[in-house]
């Protein structure tokens, strides 16, 4: 009985994938971490000879999705694009955070890292960091935050900022960010902090503003945009990733199918010109490996960890 258990198992991975495979995104469409999961999963399809459809589930800063992919079956036949709050300060913002993002995964890799920036609608008044944010603190009516939901890339990163700013702004969440940085494009909101990706097609055509980019160097991408630190704010030191996680217990055959066909689509040239023309940085052979993304996780739910204590900004 066990025999014929373990055959059928071993016939089921070396047929993998049979059948289209679901990728779950945690957010509306149109924001980083959809653009990010559309651009390598077209590619991974080819490779794999299977459709991955994407499938956005929204609600609560990405959790409710990374849930429900802990309770897929551990197939291949769902995974998730999980991300820097996700799969990291998540738990500091989430007492009861219903899902262990080092326990409940098993790491397939990563897709891209993402710089992330101090974006404002384009109408506002100040003309850098420093009038922003001094206008922010004496402003009458506090400036309207954008933001993806407790626990987002966007919640956390501008956690970060308005706690070393002192700014008290208004917080307005959306499903994702594609949804918010319409609102910022709109004038709807006031600020907000995205990852690169979604920023520089609306900064070319010069339809919002960005005041800083976290991180030690200037975007190649974005030349003009002087970091944190050259904008006189050197503790925004916060960056963000993409990365492809399946439920616990997915055999390792068919973590290393995906983290391979996830590979090839990285080494494609015209996938990294995507990437590369959206602010994206790639990752090298060694930042692919799950092993790598085990350990970002790890380190990741560390640097997160101090907002747990209101106020304390992370490292
Ligand atoms: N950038 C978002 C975040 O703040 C999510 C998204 O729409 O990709 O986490």
């Amino acid at each position: 009985m066990g025999l014929i258990a373990f055959s059928t198992a071993a016939v089921a991975q070396s047929d993998y994938p049979a059948r289209s495979i679901t990728a779950i995104v945690p957010f509306a469409a149109g924001g980083p971490t959809d653009t990010v999961a559309r651009i390598v999963t077209t590619h991974m399809s080819s490779t794999l000879g299977q459709q991955i459809i994407i499938e956005n589930v929204v609600g609560s800063g990405g959790t409710t999705a990374a849930l429900r992919a802990t309770r897929a079956l551990p197939d291949g036949y769902t995974i998730i694009i999980g991300h820097m709050g996700t799969h990291g300060a998540a738990v500091a913002l989430y007492p009861n955070l219903a899902y262990n993002p080092i326990s409940d995964f098993e790491p397939i890799g990563m897709a891209a890292g993402m710089a992330v920036l101090i974006l404002a609608r384009k109408d506002l008044p100040a003309a850098s960091l420093a009038e922003f944010i001094a206008g922010a603190r004496s402003g009458a009516a506090p400036l309207n935050m954008a933001h993806a939901g407790l626990g987002s890339v966007s919640f956390a990163s501008c956690l970060l900022f308005n706690a070393v700013t002192d700014i008290h702004p208004l917080l307005t969440p959306f499903q994702g960010t594609g949804p918010a940085m319409n609102a910022l494009v709109a004038g709807r909101v006031d600020y907000m902090c995205d990852q690169i990706v979604s920023a520089v097609p609306r900064l070319q055509a010069g339809i919002v503003t960005a005041y800083a980019i976290g991180g030690e160097h200037r975007s190649p991408i974005l030349p003009d945009v002087p970091t944190a630190a050259e904008a006189g704010l050197p503790q925004f030191q916060v960056s963000a990733w993409n990365a492809l996680f399946a439920p616990k217990a997915t055999s390792p055959q068919i973590v290393a199918r995906l983290n391979a066909a996830l590979g090839k689509a990285l080494d494609n040239p015209a996938i990294r010109k995507q990437l590369l023309d959206l602010g994206g940085d790639i990752p090298d052979n060694d930042g692919r490996s799950p092993q790598a993304l085990a350990a970002l996780v790890r380190s990741e739910i560390d640097r997160w960890m101090p907002l747990k204590s209101a106020n304390v900004p992370p490292r």
